[in-house]
């Protein structure tokens, strides 16, 4: 009986039969169905996922977007605010006095 030794991990032998051992049979398998899984857009639906994102590469592009539009906003929003609030602020005080 001729013992074959496995040709990913080389450590292990194989049994006739089999493509590799036993461990890397597990491992295969395992990366296998972790492939499988694959993760769709929680946005649209359509895409799967950029690896570490929720969102695929269309809807990150539009949520981008949008955080610059809602950056924007913000700044001109502090912008108009910026001059009322500080009357606001004196008016208080001269109340309490
Ligand atoms: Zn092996
Ligand atoms: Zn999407």
């Amino acid at each position: 009986m001729a013992l074959r030794k496995c040709p990913i991990c080389e450590l292990n032998y194989i049994r006739e039969g089999e493509t590799v051992c036993h461990v890397c049979q597990k491992a295969k398998k395992h990366i296998d169905e972790v492939e499988d899984e694959v993760i769709m857009c929680i946005e649209c639906g359509e895409y799967p996922v950029v690896s570490g994102h929720e969102l695929c590469r269309d809807c990150l592009k539009e949520q981008q977007r949008q955080a610059d539009l809602e950056i924007l906003a913000d700044k001109i929003r502090q912008d108009e605010v910026d001059e009322p609030l500080e009357e606001d602020i004196e008016e208080d005080v001269e109340d309490e006095e």
